[in-house]
């Protein structure tokens, strides 16, 4: 029986993850749970599964929640979810919280030498190398739940890194892909949030929209990974249904295939290196699904990408400065607080105004990631 602590549980990560918690509960055990605000989410979740330790984002939240009775330590902000993953009685960290807030809880479940469920990739673009190192110092593996990073995980499972050529992350397009760039000129926030294929936070399905989720995954990949750019694609692949491949030195590819189920990725993370049935009634139907389309990526139509691998490619506080502008920018974007495009354009501007500062320390990170933030929204 493993003690799992789930970070971000009431997001859709998180609930995917109580989801296989429920359907083998003799394997795990939610030992702690931690969000933001969304008290009426977690309440019915706290009385399910009778967490010993809450970590919750405020003091009203903390209060909102002793209100209702329960009998789980609460505990507040970011020191709380640092604290939680580096307790003792934790086996298992899941993190899925949105954004680089879980940075800090990142390292401290890497130095307490956890197992960890990783799906906060804003942590990785902000600050990939201290998370590496750290990682690589305690021995410690980030079990890769973003769908595309798992496919990667499992076929380079059992080969030689020095065998592989490149990776390959597909990607859906998004809910505008079919639109011209000049159709995304008054594209709403209700139409961002339909992600044809996967159901997914606001964010993220924000981020899947513009291309930046891919921008932030070859990022992310290339942490995970150890993989230059150079040796990263992307392609255009409708259907989701090939979440990932490697193609290696023979020109062999190594795909993996499933339904666009979040649960899949999850649950491995949590099992590895064993497999286990997914609570899920529908397993993939080739013949079904009858064809998949691929397609090459525009970095034309889709500048994100672009401005992702340049910022990797630079790499130091230049990723940092990216997360920050597109976290922001997204929030003012779900907020009707901007248009769909102005998204790109103040992430173009805050990566053209920074001076990159090589290989930033976590103050220097910290630092640069909250001028990000204010910078843009005084451009607002
Ligand atoms: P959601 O927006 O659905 O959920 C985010 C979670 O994080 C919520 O529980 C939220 O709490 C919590 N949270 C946000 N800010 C804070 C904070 N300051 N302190 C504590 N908790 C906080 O996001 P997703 O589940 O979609 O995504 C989570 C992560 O997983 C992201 O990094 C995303 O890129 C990644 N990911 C997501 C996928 C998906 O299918 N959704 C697929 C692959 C990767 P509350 O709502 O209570 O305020
Ligand atoms: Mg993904």
């Amino acid at each position: 029986m493993k003690k799992i602590a789930i970070l971000g549980a009431t997001g859709s990560v998180g609930l995917q993850t109580f989801d296989v918690v429920r359907a083998h509960p003799e394997l795990f055990q939610v030992y702690t749970m931690a969000f933001g605000r969304n008290v009426d989410v977690a309440i019915p979740l706290i009385k399910e599964f009778s967490p010993k330790r809450v970590v919750v984002q405020d003091l009203e939240t903390k209060q909102a929640l002793l209100q209702e009775g329960t009998s789980a330590e609460v505990v507040v902000g970011s020191t709380g979810m640092v604290e939680v993953s580096a307790d003792a009685e934790v086996d298992v960290v899941v993190n899925a919280v949105l954004g680089s807030v879980g940075l800090e809880a990142t390292l401290a479940a890497i130095r307490a030498e956890k197992q960890i469920a990783f799906a906060n990739k804003e942590t990785l673009v902000t600050a990939g190398h201290l998370v590496m190192e750290e990682a690589k110092h305690h021995d410690v593996s980030l079990l890769p739940v973003d769908s595309e990073h798992s496919a990667i995980f499992q076929a380079l499972n059992g080969e030689r890194k020095s065998d592989v050529h490149k990776l390959i992350l597909t990607g859906s397009g998004g809910s505008f892909r079919d639109l011209t760039r000049e159709q995304l000129t008054n594209v709403t926030v209700e139409d961002a949030l339909k992600h044809p294929n996967w159901s997914m936070g606001a964010k993220i399905t924000i981020d899947s929209a513009t291309m930046m989720n891919k921008g932030l995954e070859v990022i992310e990949a290339h942490w995970l990974f150890d993989t230059p750019y150079e040796d990263i694609d992307v392609i255009l692949h409708k259907e989701s249904v090939i979440h990932s491949m490697v193609e290696f030195k023979d020109n062999s590819v190594i795909a993996q295939l499933g339904t666009p189920d979040m649960r899949g990725p999850i649950q491995y993370a949590l099992t590895y290196p064993s497999r286990q049935r997914l609570p899920s009634p529908k397993s993939l139907d080739l013949i079904e699904m009858g064809k998949l389309h691929f397609q090459e990526m525009s970095f034309e139509r889709f500048p994100c990408l672009k401005m992702a691998y340049e910022a990797g490619k630079v790499g130091g506080t230049m990723t940092t400065v990216l997360n920050a502008a597109n976290e922001v920018a997204v929030a003012l974007f779900l907020q009707n607080k901007i248009s769909f495009l102005d998204i790109e354009r103040l992430i173009e501007k805050a990566l053209q105004r920074h001076q990159v500062i090589h290989h930033p320390d976590l103050e220097t990170i910290l630092a640069v990631d909250v001028e990000t933030r204010a910078q843009i929204r005084e451009n607002v």
